[in-house]
């Protein structure tokens, strides 16, 4: 196993530096009042603990934004625990991933049992031991480690994206970070101090989005370049060692905006079972090899709904991209023509009027259709 030799030197000159540039205005790791906490001082885990699930897959700058609407809406524990979950999900809109806000909903209630409903607000009372964490859905050791380490300022290392990159490039790793993760660990878990962990694993992560990135580290400012294996011996841009990519699937969608003769147009509430469980979409589905876009609409409606209908326009079409899969979606502006309607493969449907669209969580591809509608219909998003 790797043994660094200069773990003070290291732990002291991180610390100095985070000191200075740091990032030292995030909001979830100050105090009530906006002031730094002492050493071993608590801040609330509430608060941190939903900033480290929307960190999990988004970046700080945008987490910042929803943090702060989230801690209006739900400024505590219990204000998430007894909310609907759909106006928890309308929330976390825009930021993907939703079953971490589904996840988070369920935890709550979870964590309210565990605390006792009268002591929330003592952070005495909440866990610090990492299996308990761990035991809510969608928390792992990294994001319980920083939950813990910075909220109580207790020694408990972790291992993001960032992280990963440091240490690899501190060791010169050979392999990718996920096929060394073990020793990376290891690592982590030495250089956690036991004296201010919480401004040492903040410094770690702010050290990989400031100076280590990825694609152009500044090592001419860097802190340890005086320890780092990549720095002195070969180019910290070949580590770590990358996996080969997979390439993305790409699908073809067609979507329905189907209005009855009352302007009402038809939404379906996804499974709960799958991904983004809960959402509302327009109907629609994957185009088969060799079918044109408009025979796809017209039979995934009539498969999944038991509906006819008759397509009147196009209203858009474009690409939108997630982290595993490309989708090229074509919509169109489509007449109810006959059938009833029936939940075949959703868990609900819904006729309501185009200027309440927004009142319910959509992934953020139908979120640009509902604007290209709105456009379409000369709705002005002011007068909503
Ligand atoms: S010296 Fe360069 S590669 Fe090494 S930790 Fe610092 S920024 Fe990263």
């Amino acid at each position: 196993m790797e043994i660094i030799t200069n773990i003070n030197d290291i732990q002291n000159d991180l610390l100095i530096w985070f000191s200075n540039q740091g990032r030292l205005g995030i909001p979830w790791k100050l105090k009530e009042d906006g002031s730094m906490p002492e050493t071993g001082e608590m801040l609330s885990p509430y608060g941190i603990w939903i900033a480290e699930v929307m960190l999990q897959q988004t970046q700080l700058k945008v987490v910042l934004r929803y943090w702060k609407k989230w801690m209006i809406t739900f400024p505590d524990l219990l204000a998430l625990a007894e909310a609907d979950e759909q106006e928890v999900l309308l929330l976390w809109q825009g930021l993907g991933y939703y079953s971490r806000a589904k996840r988070l909903h369920k935890s709550s209630k979870l964590l309210v049992n565990l605390i006792g409903k009268n002591n929330i607000l003592d952070f005495s009372f909440w866990p610090v031991e990492l299996d308990q964490w761990m035991a809510l859905p969608g928390i792992g050791k990294s994001t319980a480690g920083s939950i813990i380490s910075s909220a109580f300022d207790l020694s408990f290392p972790i291992l993001d994206g960032n992280v990963r990159r440091i240490l690899s490039r501190l060791i010169a790793s050979n392999k990718s970070s996920q096929q060394d993760t073990k020793r990376l660990w290891s690592l982590s878990e030495q250089l956690v101090p036991n004296h201010n962990p919480r401004d040492f694993n903040q410094a770690l992560m702010d050290l990989g989005a400031i100076v280590c990135t990825a694609n152009k580290p500044k090592c001419n400012v860097c802190p340890i370049q005086n320890y780092c294996l990549a720095f002195l011996k070969y180019d910290p841009i070949d580590f770590p060692k990358r996996n080969l990519k997979k390439e993305i699937p790409f699908q073809e969608i067609g979507l329905a905006l189907v209005f009855n003769k009352d302007g009402e147009i038809l939404i379906d509430q996804r499974l709960d079972s799958g991904s983004m469980g809960g959402m509302w979409e327009f109907p629609g589905g994957k185009k088969e090899s060799n079918e044109p876009i408009e025979k796809t609409i017209t039979r995934e409606i009539k498969e999944e709904i038991g509906i006819d209908i008759k397509l009147v326009e196009k209203l858009l079409s474009f690409e939108h991209t997630y982290s595993h899969k490309k989708l090229f979606f074509t919509v169109y502006i489509c007449d109810f023509f006959s059938g009833k309607p029936r939940a075949l493969a959703c868990q609900k449907l819904l006729w309501v009027k185009p200027n309440r669209l927004l009142e319910f969580p959509f992934p953020a591809a139908n979120t640009k259709i509902i604007f290209a509608l709105f456009k379409h219909l000369g709705i002005e998003k002011e007068n909503l």
